[in-house]
């Protein structure tokens, strides 16, 4: 599923190849990924003619910018991808919802085989309303030791569960909670008014230093996720605990341990993690 990492590495390929582009059409075969009110006759109507100013990312949001400060937020669920047509190879792309049609020839394929993705099209002001909706941004210098402090010591969830919730951090998932909570220390389940300042600064260099290891690494693939060259991510033979129940810890040997916590599972260390 793609998180923060996967988002950005979608990011950083297609923003050379889009920013200058101008979109003269858009073709939706399923339009249940559009989120109302958009429908493929307002996304054909908002984007026809528009220039792409730039490409961007909020928490796990692709954001193609267009002319006029409007934004074509995608969110990519559970199994989205963005690719553009003369990347993309043949065959590869058999799910294909949405279909932007670019003045050079070239389009801008979504492509999202179990639709659980969704794409808006955003004025400045819903912008903003969405935007302010979403907490902080894990990699910006607003993500300090102070405000995520603050932030944890009002909640009594599961910081797995708090590391989750898109409204106070931005752009983690489930691989990368549960990595960072294994590079902290800390157990999946503790509750996160729990965690000690010396916890929490550790959890917030284990977030930095996973999701940036991960982008270096152009994301992590089990079966679905592909960059915007229809590749596979490269960090999954780095996952330390997640998806490895039974295997030993990279650190002490223990058995890894896998629950399940609010219907998702949850990796931990017995022993590394308290
Ligand atoms: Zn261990």
């Amino acid at each position: 599923m793609p998180e923060l990492p996967e988002a950005e590495t979608i990011v950083r390929d297609l923003r050379p190849r889009l920013t200058g582009a101008t979109i003269v059409d858009a073709r939706v075969r399923h339009a249940d990924i559009l989120n109302p009110p958009l429908t493929p006759r307002r996304l054909a109507h908002g984007v026809r003619g528009r220039r792409i100013s730039g490409v961007s990312r909020r928490g796990k949001i692709v954001i193609i910018e267009l002319q006029h400060d409007l934004r074509l937020a995608i969110n990519l669920g559970m199994s989205g991808r963005v690719v553009t047509s003369d990347a993309a190879r043949a065959g590869e792309f058999r799910h294909i919802a949405v279909t932007l049609a670019l003045e050079d020839g070239r389009a801008i394929l979504y492509d999202d085989a179990r639709r659980f993705g969704r794409l808006a099209l955003h004025t400045p002001l819903s912008w903003r309303v969405r935007d302010a909706s979403l907490g902080l941004e894990p990699l910006s210098n607003e993500f300090t030791a102070e405000r995520f402090r603050a932030l944890t010591r009002v909640s009594a969830v599961p910081i797995r569960n708090w590391l989750l919730d898109q409204r106070r951090v931005a752009g983690v998932g489930n691989i990368y909670a549960n990595e960072a909570l294994f590079l902290a220390g800390v157990r999946p389940t503790r509750r996160a008014r729990t965690l000690t300042r010396a916890e929490v600064g550790r959890l917030r260099e284990a977030l930095r230093n996973v999701l940036v290891r991960a982008i270096a690494a152009r994301g992590t693939t089990f079966s679905l996720y592909r960059d915007a060259s229809g590749e596979e991510g490269g960090f999954y033979p780095a996952l330390a605990v997640y998806d490895r129940a039974g295997q030993p810890c990279p650190r002490c040997g223990s058995g890894i341990k896998r629950i399940v916590l609010t219907n998702r599972s949850a990796f931990y260390c017995p022993t590394c993690q308290r």
